[in-house]
Formats: C-alpha cells, structure tokens, sequence
C-alpha cells in the first residue's frame, strides 16, 4: 500500500504513523520529499481499512497495489480449486459440471420426475429452491422443509447431489444436514452474517453475485466465508442490473476469465437468470463453456407456463437434452468434457 501524506504534515505525526503501521506487524518505509512525504507499506495490508487511513486529515492518497483478499487469491494459490460436491467435482480444467432443475421444488413427484429428466440429459447435480427470495410478499414464498425433503427423495431416486438457497441463518442446521452444496443467492451475496455462518458449515457453497456487485465485492463475499473457515467456495454469475431491458439482467460473462486470473475458485455460469428469457439461455451457455467456465446452472421444467417461479426462463426437459449435447461440443473443442 502507498501512502501520501500532504504538505506540511508535522514530523510527530509521521513518526506517529510509523509507529502506528510498525505495530500492525508492517514493514514500513518514509520517503520524505519537499511537498509530499510517501509511505510504503510492505506486508499483510489485508488488515487494513483504507477508509479508515483517509479519515486522517494530514493524508493525502491512498493506494492498494495488491488486492484486499488473501484466501481467494491465486497469488497465494496457484492451482484451481477443485470443489467436491457430494464426489462431483467442480473446477479444474478437465470435466464441466451441469446443474439443472427447477426454479422451485413444486412437490415430491414432481422433483423426482425432473431429477431423473435431467439426469438422462446429462446434468450431475439437481437444482431447486425451498425457500424463495420474492420481490413481493404475496408470490410464492417455497415449500420451506418440506420442498428440502422433497429434494432429498429426488437424491436418492436419482443419486444427483442437490444445490439449494439457504436465505436465514435459522435453516443452517437442516441445510448441513440435508443439502450438499448451500447456494447463497444474489439478494445475499453482502448479508455478511450469512456469509460468517456458511463459513462455519461444512457443506461446500455456491456464492452468487449480487444483482449490482463489483466483482471485487463479490470475492471479498467469497473471502468471508473462507476466513471464516469454509475454503470450499464456488461463484456463480448469474447477471447484473444495466438499463438493459430486453433482458432481465445483463451476463457478463467477461467474469470467467478475471475470476480464473484473480482466484484459483471455480466459476459458474447461471443464463436463466442472466438473460430471463429460455430463447437465450443455450447461447449463453454455449458462450460460458467457450470462455472457461467450470460449470452451468440452468433452470428446467416440464412445462414452464405453469411453473410457480421463473417460468419464461426455464427450459422443458428437451431442450436442456438439446444444450448439453451442443455444450459437450463447445466443450471438446477447448479440450474439456461435460
Ligand atoms: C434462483 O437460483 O432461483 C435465484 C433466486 O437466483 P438469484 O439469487 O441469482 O436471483
Ligand atoms: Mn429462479
């Protein structure tokens, strides 16, 4: 970190800041100059809060030069991580993973029939939320523990591991005992309580990126849950807020790339909810696992005018069969499989 302080700052207030950085654990050096004094500081600036630094009216500039998130970073990682879902393993630069169902578990037969259609079309995990972040009150809210059960029956009829939304800090118990990857949703992706008791399960989590998230907010998300003590972290970009409108948020897929660049975390792609609309959806998905991404996860129903959520972006069974043959194309192409 380099900091700047301005014309004038008196020498006791420098030695000050010394002293200050110096019992941080920081190695500290002071380059005086006739206007300006500039510090460096050398070692973890993590712990630091910049904010905090240009609260000081003698401080001119503040400037990181290595990023603010330790566990996430690949610096200190270079190999992928490889995320073990229930024995599906998601990243590295081999097998894509599909996740696939419904928006939302709409009861026991119905999730069963699903998971097996998926299954057959190729998906290695089941998709489907119990508990559901609605704009309004009065829209279906999930099943609760019942739509988890639900999910459940459908593991072992099928044996795909299910992903699931965790929305409240009071289902923790039930999600460790029942789901095998907790999916924190967009509208959660800051719920910073939230994130501190995730890190503290045992089960692996899927992170989705909040609806107008940097994405350095969104890795620093992931660093809660890692410090916290749960490394097993896997992001998933599901669109952003833009003034576009002919779809319901804006994929930006250019995340693939920075996040592989940045961290050594595996990276998701969600087209249902980036695009809104299922007429994109295999596109975007063709275009996810063209740029690198570690895994898709798209929502299916059988009949998506009668789905309780979601429906103008789900995909009928065929053609999710459809997207999976032509992702096992794109796939080969870059010397992976699906
Ligand atoms: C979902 O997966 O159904 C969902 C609500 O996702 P998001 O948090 O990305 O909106
Ligand atoms: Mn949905």
């Amino acid at each position: 970190m380099i900091i700047s302080t301005k014309k004038g700052t008196p020498a006791a207030e420098l030695d000050r800041i010394i002293h200050e950085f110096e019992a941080k654990g920081l190695e500290v050096t002071l380059i005086r100059g006739t206007d300006y004094n500039v510090f460096g500081l050398v070692g973890d600036t993590t712990v630091l809060d910049e904010k905090q630094i240009r609260a000081n009216p003698y401080v001119d500039n503040v400037q990181r030069v290595s990023e603010p998130y330790k566990k996430a970073n690949r610096l200190f990682h270079e190999a992928d991580s490889v995320i073990s879902v229930a024995g599906v393993k998601v990243g590295g630069r081999e097998k894509i993973a599909v996740i696939a169902g419904p928006c939302s578990v709409e009861g026991e037969q119905e999730t069963i029939d699903i998971a097996r259609q998926v299954k057959a079309a190729g998906a290695c995990m089941l998709r489907g939320g119990a508990y559901k972040p609605r704009t309004s009150p009065y829209s279906f809210q999930g099943l609760g523990t019942e739509g988890v059960l639900d999910l459940v029956k459908a593991r072992k009829a099928t044996g795909l591991p299910i992903v699931s939304e965790l929305m409240s800090e009071d289902r923790i118990d039930e999600f460790e005992e029942y789901v095998d990857l907790v999916q924190i949703g967009a509208r959660n992706m800051q719920n910073f309580q939230l994130l501190k008791a995730v890190g503290k399960m045992t089960k692996p989590v899927l992170l989705k990126r909040g609806l107008a998230n940097t994405i350095e907010e969104w890795i620093m998300s992931a660093e809660y849950i890692m410090a916290y003590g749960n490394e097993n972290v896997i992001l998933c970009e599901r669109g952003i807020r833009t003034f576009e409108k002919y779809t319901r948020n804006t994929l930006d897929l250019s995340v693939v790339p920075i996040i592989k660049e940045k961290t050594h975390l595996p990276i998701v792609i969600d087209p249902s909810h980036a695009t809104g609309n299922w007429r994109y959806v295999e596109s975007m998905s063709l275009a996810a696992v063209a740029a690198g991404a570690d895994g898709l996860i798209i929502e299916v129903h059988p009949c998506p005018e009668r789905a309780w959520s979601d429906g103008a972006q789900s995909l009928k069974p065929d053609r999710f069969q459809h997207l999976v043959e032509k992702a096992r194309q794109v796939a080969r192409v870059i010397g992976r499989d699906l």
